[in-house]
């Protein structure tokens, strides 16, 4: 019988976040599988960022009992600057992403914004403090201009071209034959994995978030248009903390701290010189990725 009403407890559970305003469809997706539900605590007031400071405190996560995934985690990310967080497959640097999210709560420690426990806050307001320009976005069978609107309630064309403007998408739609209204996704028009990355973009821009979190995709797009797209991040990133889940290190080197995540531990931390002097784990993947692209 438990079976049967599953589906509607998903369908509960995405009418609320659509209700509660989060704007990030892929990061919807991923709520599906998240159990048991986050809930509000009671009382629970809205967040107040000023500076958008992002502190993890000893944090301890896992999924399920038999397996750690983050084992005491801290850092922080003072406000407007980045940190890259990079590692193994399976490390863990996704899961940061999600926790700061609040996905999941941390068994263990705490998780602050501007010194506010994001625990005792109304996931409404944490939700529209971070924007995530995610590995790879959802697409709606709509125009392009929507796609982008979807970013914020309520966007006006003016504010649907500024943002396009600034994910470096408005001459790609001058050219399309309906321009803002040309339909896109499975549907429509397919757009490629940059552009569909820029669209993720533009609707971060339409956010403006005083938070963000970079999720890089694992393949890479071809080297022009990944300059093009990283020009685009460091530029939306300027003036908002920032944390990006880099898998190649070429992306992160101007972070302004690295954290190379092993087995749930930060096993090296500094930035891109100070972690090449170390010789360690970094410094290893650091060579690893520079052969590929050579061999590339
Ligand atoms: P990648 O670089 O491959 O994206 P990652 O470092 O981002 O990896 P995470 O996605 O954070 O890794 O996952 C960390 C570990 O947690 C992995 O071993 C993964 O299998 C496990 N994991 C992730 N999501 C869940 C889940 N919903 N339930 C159980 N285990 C999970």
């Amino acid at each position: 019988l438990m079976q049967l009403f599953r589906p509607l407890d998903l369908l509960g559970m995405v009418y609320r976040t659509i209700r509660q305003g989060l704007v990030d469809m892929d990061a919807m997706f991923r709520l599906i599988d998240t159990e048991p539900e986050i809930a509000d605590k009671p009382g629970a007031t809205k967040l107040n960022v000023s500076d958008g400071t992002v502190e993890f405190d000893d944090v301890h996560f896992n999924y399920d009992e038999e397996r750690k995934i983050l084992k005491g985690l801290s850092f922080a990310v003072p406000s407007g600057k980045t940190l890259a967080i990079v590692g193994p497959s399976g490390a863990g640097k996704s899961t940061i992403a999600r926790l700061l999210f609040r996905f999941y709560d941390p068994q263990g420690g705490r998780i602050l914004i501007d010194g506010q426990d994001i625990a005792d806050v109304t996931q409404n307001s944490l939700r529209s403090a971070i924007g995530i320009v995610p590995q790879d976005s959802v697409l709606f069978n709509d125009s392009i201009g929507y796609n982008i609107a979807y970013g914020r309630d309520g966007s006006t064309q003016t504010d649907v071209e500024t943002a396009a403007s600034g994910a470096a998408l408005d001459n790609f739609i001058a050219q399309l034959p309906d321009g803002y209204k040309t339909q896109v996704g499975e549907r429509g028009l397919k757009l490629s994995g940059g552009e569909k990355q820029r669209v993720a973009i533009a609707r971060t821009l339409l956010k403006n978030p005083p938070i963000l979190i970079l999720d890089e995709a694992t393949s890479a797009l071809d080297s022009r248009t990944e300059d093009e797209i990283q020009a685009t991040l460091a530029k939306i990133s300027e003036r908002r903390t920032t944390l990006i889940i880099a898998h190649r290190l070429s992306t992160i080197t101007h972070a302004d701290e690295i954290i190379v995540l092993d087995k749930g531990q930060i096993a090296e931390r500094g930035d891109h010189r100070a972690l090449l002097a170390k010789n360690g784990l970094y410094a290893d993947m650091w060579k690893r990725q520079a052969e590929e692209r050579e061999l590339a």
